[in-house]
């Protein structure tokens, strides 16, 4: 207690030394009254906070807080500087004003967060919040904390530990805010976002240097660090009120540009009016009075002459170094114009018109993105690069979307930063405005025909890191409106020239089609033939037998040798001709999808070998080889066995066929999941063979029915000898019966050809079974 009551001693001392030197001169407490106007200060800076932003919003509440326990914080240490108050005021004072710095720098952190658009606001208060438990339950010994404290030798006194444990929390919270803003500004490319940030960031420089001074020992300092540290404090206030209330803050960059091209200008000047009163003033001495003064006007008329070039050039030089070039305003407008007048082509103008006007502004980065309405709920947009690559090639903006609202309606050019900043564009879709993020650019320039949005201008940022001016906004809302027409007319033509290839297109398919038309057309008449002859072939075979038996029984003896040898092929055409009706009737069994298919889990293996069992003469007399392989391992299939055998032995036996003696069929199989449709499994069956090929024409087609690629006089020349062609039917049947599985066939093959037998490959794909896995967690089918 002693110790303390020294320590006050000390202070009144210094506080009275103070009050000695300024009340002399004010003959008032003069820091007392500075400090309270402080606080009338932070008072108007919270009535422009409200005005300005309103209650609602979080940030602005933040701010007016903020405002609030700054006044109350100088109110504070202002009355540690009052003299004639009572002892213990001072002390009030300085404990209160403490405590209100520690609930003040987490407050600031979470303002900045919010600021800066950043997460963990939440959890800054939450940790300021505990900090601040923690040091007034020591300050007002809670829990018993204090003895504790004293007992850990951290500090000799309670007073020591309380201004320990605070200035580590106003130090550890000055220090993290003002790198996270730091770093942001150091991150950021986009100017006007930049400018913001270093708002904040000069801002707060000033705060924490104010509370800086605030907290030394003023009694090693000549002036009273307290008040400069106050006035520091407030001036940081003011830049954290403005940047955070207003949207369009001034441009600091060319702020300092401008009064560095002052100051120049007043030296140089300054200099050369002090040259001139030099000689003057010496020549004076010399000569008579009006001499003198005639040398004077002299001087002075020189100097006023002088006064506009000497301006005109040290502009130039200061904008030469200072600012990344000038152009004439006038002069790119009129070559713009000059250049896309004529242009009637989409993407020449975009380029031209891209590259002209970034070439003016230091600009690298531009597209146009055409505007289309969709229909009531949305537009389109689609971007053309003039320059630079840009991720995304269209977009659509929903039909009340506030940021095309503005381009729509606005004069002036939008800028990326007020779509960022403002209010109004915060209820724009976030993909919206996701997207536009993406495409990193910094102004977007409508272009009006007719009082219709037809396409945006945009520009990414200056090369020098420079914002748009004022002028520059001026130029291209002018360059926008030039273009209007230009590119209206070219997107007419583009139009246009899409219609026409579209309608190119549509003859293109009309006459294949139409060509398909025919070619089925044939078939159809074909078949007539083809039926007629397919049926009458076997039928007059079975005519010509019966009419040799009816003759043998009439001359007897009968040979029953001979006998037995004429029944035969009388069974044989029989065979061939049910075999026809039967193919004739699956087939419009297919057409009209009453194919009736009877499932039991079927092994592939088995379909192979029923179907390749009823070739065995056919291959050992026309000497061809045959190979099946990876069969045997595929996994079961829910099938219909006959269908499935009928299918695959149309398939062989066509192979067969269309191959030459001594050439050779391979049958191989596979299996795979299909990811897209649910880890689904397929099985793939491959009939590759050595023989003739199929035209890449004929390929959908020998699919139809009745369709055959080569002369009807080749049919019915045999079900297995070399090109001897059936109905036309095998192939349609397979087809109707894979599909009716699930599965797909299609043909691959390099063409027809019957000198170099570029071979054909079937494809059969048939979806598999599940395999069911058993307990102990192994497939139980083979892979
Ligand atoms: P067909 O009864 O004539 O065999 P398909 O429907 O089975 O009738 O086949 C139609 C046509 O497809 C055949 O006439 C033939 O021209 C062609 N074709 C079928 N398979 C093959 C193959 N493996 N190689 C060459 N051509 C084939």
């Amino acid at each position: 207690d002693a110790h303390r009551r020294e320590k006050r001693h000390v202070l009144h001392f210094e506080v009275e030394k103070v009050f000695d030197v300024t009340s002399v001169l004010l003959g008032l407490q003069a820091p007392v009254l500075l400090a309270l106007s402080a606080c009338v200060g932070y008072a108007m800076l919270m009535i422009l906070a409200v005005r300005r932003r309103g209650w609602h919003s979080a940030n602005s509440r933040g701010l007016i807080l903020y405002l609030l326990l700054s006044g109350l914080w100088t109110v504070g240490l202002s009355l540690t500087l009052w003299i004639g108050l009572r002892e213990e005021v001072p002390l009030i004072g300085v404990h209160a004003a403490a405590d209100i710095l520690l609930a003040m720098s987490p407050l600031l952190g979470v303002m900045t967060l919010m600021f800066l658009e950043r997460p963990g606001g939440r959890w800054l208060a939450l940790l300021g919040g505990l900090w601040l438990i923690l040091i007034l339950a020591i300050e007002f010994n809670l829990f018993d904390i204090q003895p504790a404290v004293l007992k850990l030798n951290i500090a000799s006194t309670i007073g020591e530990t309380l201004r320990i444990l605070r200035t580590i929390n106003w130090a550890g919270f000055s220090a993290g805010i003002f790198l996270l803003v730091l770093l942001d500004y150091l991150q950021i490319r986009r100017p006007l976002h930049r400018n913001r940030i270093l708002f904040w960031l000069i801002a707060l420089m000033l705060i924490i240097s104010g509370e800086t001074l605030t907290l030394l020992d003023k009694t090693r300092f000549l002036f009273d660090v307290m008040q400069v540290g106050l006035a520091l404090r407030f001036a940081g206030a003011i830049v954290l009120t403005v940047a955070a209330v207003s949207y369009h803050l001034p441009i600091l960059r060319t702020f300092v540009r401008q009064a560095t091209a002052v100051i120049i200008f007043t030296l140089v000047f300054g200099a050369l009016i002090f040259c001139g009163i030099v000689v003057v003033t010496s020549v004076a001495a010399h000569l008579d009075t009006i001499t003198t003064i005639l040398i004077a006007t002299g001087t002075a008329l020189l100097l006023a002459i002088l006064q506009q070039p000497v301006r005109a050039l040290l502009q130039r030089w200061t904008d030469r170094f200072l600012t990344s070039g000038r152009y004439d305003p006038t002069r790119a407008l009129r070559d713009y114009g000059d250049a896309i007048s004529n242009i009637l082509d989409l993407e020449t103008l975009v380029t031209v018109a891209i590259s002209i006007v970034a070439e003016a502004l230091g600009v690298r980065r531009g597209a146009l993105m055409l505007i289309t309405d969709r229909d009531e709920t949305g537009v389109d947009a689609q971007i053309m690069s003039g320059m630079g690559t840009f991720p995304i090639e269209r977009a659509d903006f929903s039909a009340k979307s506030p940021i095309l609202e503005a381009l729509r309606r606005g004069d002036m050019p939008l800028t990326q930063y007020e779509i960022d900043i403002l209010p109004q564009f915060r209820i724009a879709q976030p993909r919206e405005r996701t997207w536009l993020q993406a495409l990193d650019m910094e102004v977007y320039v409508p272009i009006r025909s007719q009082g219709l949005l037809i396409g945006v201008f945009s520009l990414g940022r200056k090369e020098s890191g420079e914002p748009y001016t004022a002028q520059d906004l001026d130029v291209l809302t002018t360059v926008g409106n030039q273009t209007a027409t230009v590119l209206q007319n070219a997107r007419l033509v583009s139009d246009l020239k899409g219609a026409n290839r579209s309608i190119t297109k549509l003859n293109d398919d009309l006459t294949t089609s139409n060509r398909r038309l025919e070619k089925l057309d044939m078939a159809k008449t074909d078949f007539i033939e083809i039926a007629s002859h397919e049926l009458r072939t076997p039928l007059t075979q079975i005519r010509g037998y019966s009419d040799i038996l009816a003759d043998v029984v009439k001359q007897p003896p009968a040979n029953p040798a001979h006998m037995a040898q004429i029944s035969q092929s009388i069974t044989r055409a029989g065979q061939r001709l049910e075999d026809i009706i039967t193919a004739m009737l699956d087939v419009s069994r297919i057409d009209s999808q009453a194919l009736n298919i009877h499932t039991t889990p079927i092994s592939m293996a088995v379909v192979m070998k029923i179907a390749l069992d009823n070739y065995t003469d056919a291959i050992r007399d026309r000497k061809m080889k045959i190979a099946a392989t990876g069969v045997d391992d595929l996994p079961p299939v829910q099938g219909d066995l006959q269908r499935l055998c009928q299918a695959f032995a149309n398939l062989i036996g066509n192979a067969i066929k269309f191959t030459p003696d001594g050439g050779s069929v391979a049958i191989s199989g596979r299996s795979f999941a299909e990811n897209s449709v649910g880890h689904q499994m397929f099985v793939e069956i491959l009939i590759t063979d050595t023989g003739v090929g199929i035209d890449v024409d004929d390929q959908v087609l020998i699919f139809e029915k009745f369709y055959r690629v080569g002369a009807v006089e080749l049919h019915s020349t045999g079900s297995t000898k070399f090109k001897g062609a059936g109905p036309g039917l095998g192939l349609p049947i397979s087809k109707g019966v894979i599909q009716a599985h699930g599965g797909k066939l299609w043909v691959e093959s390099e063409g027809h050809d019957e000198e170099r037998m570029p071979g054909s490959t079937f494809h059969v794909l048939l979806p598999a079974m599940k395999i069911p896995v058993s307990d102990n967690g192994i497939s139980a089918g083979k892979d």
